[in-house]
């Protein structure tokens, strides 16, 4: 028996953009990982709390991308070494699963 499975893989060094669609009026800004822009030197976070359409305020969950883009920035001298994916290829629980002892 032949199973395929979809799995999307990315590596870290192929990452360079964030997109925000905002939750009030469905615009999306796009934010570069590896540049700081003067906006952001300015407001000393990367992602902004307001959508710079509606003026309306973000998810609070949104000012979280400021650690996920430290984290990035950190990662970086190993970003070619890093990978992201929905599956892992064999993971330990599927190995215990295979046993049949
Ligand atoms: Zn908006």
């Amino acid at each position: 028996m032949v199973a395929l499975r979809k799995q999307f893989c990315v590596s870290l060094e192929d990452i360079k953009f964030v997109s925000i669609t905002c939750q009030h009026c469905g615009a999306t800004l796009t934010l570069d990982m590896t540049r700081t822009t003067e906006s952001q030197t300015e407001h000393k976070f990367f992602a902004p709390r307001t959508c710079q359409v509606c003026m309306e305020q973000h998810d609070s969950a949104i000012a979280n991308l400021d650690n996920f883009r430290t984290a990035y920035c950190s990662l970086s001298a190993i970003s070619k070494r890093l990978t992201f994916s929905g599956a892992s290829e064999i993971s330990i629980s599927d190995r215990d699963a295979d046993k049949t002892d």
